[in-house]
């Protein structure tokens, strides 16, 4: 509760409550004590020292430990932040996806909500670190996950999964409206130019995608089994020409 209120009304006001509970709580305790153990009202030098103590004490020992309790708490958002970040492009990083897709799976198997998940793979992108080095492919790499980032609603999590493929997780979407969105993510990435100091690239994308509608066999929202079908219609958009979005099954929900 303590480092709740240290984020919401910061350190000063938060040690000044502390401080006016201690005093209050000293007083209480003394008074009690004089009431009913002594059986006397509280002489002034009482009342000093209950008052004085807390007043003291409260301020000097609270303002050290909230102050690191703070900085605890920055360093442990931050290291949440790394763990879950990829470093080059600032997409989520794999390990973060999955527990999203994991969420995601068990959701749709207690509530029934759909989802879907897409898989996005650069097209010829062994080409563009050959025709212009590695730093290159890099710049490409983090302007497509830029564009992915921005055009993500905020319910979306979008992964760099390795090397040049990326996923998508788009919670309580259906096939077909995944599919007109992938559409208009694939046409957003077609029209980016990655302006390099040598050159001006273009980039364009292979998306395959799965929802657990389309698992005909129990159990019918299974992890592997989503990135397995994904994976199969990504392979398909990249047989058919790339530049594409692809499902593996016609069946759209
Ligand atoms: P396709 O259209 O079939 O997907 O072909 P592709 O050239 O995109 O795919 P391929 O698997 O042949 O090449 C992927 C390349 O991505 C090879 C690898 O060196 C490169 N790559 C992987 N990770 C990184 C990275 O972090 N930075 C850069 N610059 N290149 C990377
Ligand atoms: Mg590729
Ligand atoms: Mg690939």
């Amino acid at each position: 509760m303590i480092k709740t209120c240290l984020k919401r009304f910061g350190l000063w006001p938060v040690v000044a409550a502390v401080t006016l509970i201690s005093v209050l709580a000293s007083l209480l305790i003394s008074a009690l004590v004089h009431y009913f153990v002594l059986g006397i009202a509280m002489p002034p030098a009482a009342w000093a020292l209950t008052i004085g103590c807390p007043l003291l004490l409260a301020p000097t020992m609270s303002v050290g430990t909230f102050r690191l309790l703070l900085k605890l708490d920055h360093a442990h958002e931050q290291l949440r932040v790394i763990s879950d970040t990829d470093y080059l492009t600032g997409a989520y990083n794999r390990r973060y996806f999955m527990e999203r897709l994991h969420d995601e799976v068990e959701r749709c198997a207690r509530h029934g909500l759909p989802f879907s998940l897409a898989l996005i793979d650069i097209d010829d992108f062994k080409a563009v670190n050959d025709g212009h080095g590695h730093s290159a492919g890099d710049e490409v790499l983090r302007q497509l996950a830029l564009t992915c980032m921005s055009e993500a609603r905020s319910i979306d999590t979008f992964a760099r999964f390795g090397g040049e493929e990326f996923a998508m997780l788009l919670p309580q979407t259906g096939l077909s409206e995944a599919l007109r969105w992938l559409d208009r993510l694939r046409d957003r990435v077609a029209q980016l130019r990655v302006e390099l100091p040598d050159a001006s690239l273009g980039v364009t994308v292979s998306i395959g995608v799965a929802s657990p509608a389309q698992l005909l066999r129990p159990p019918a929202a299974e992890i592997n089994a989503v990135l397995r079908i994904a994976d199969e219609a990504l392979y398909r958009a990249k047989r058919e020409g790339k530049n594409r979005v692809a499902t593996p099954l016609e069946t759209v929900d």
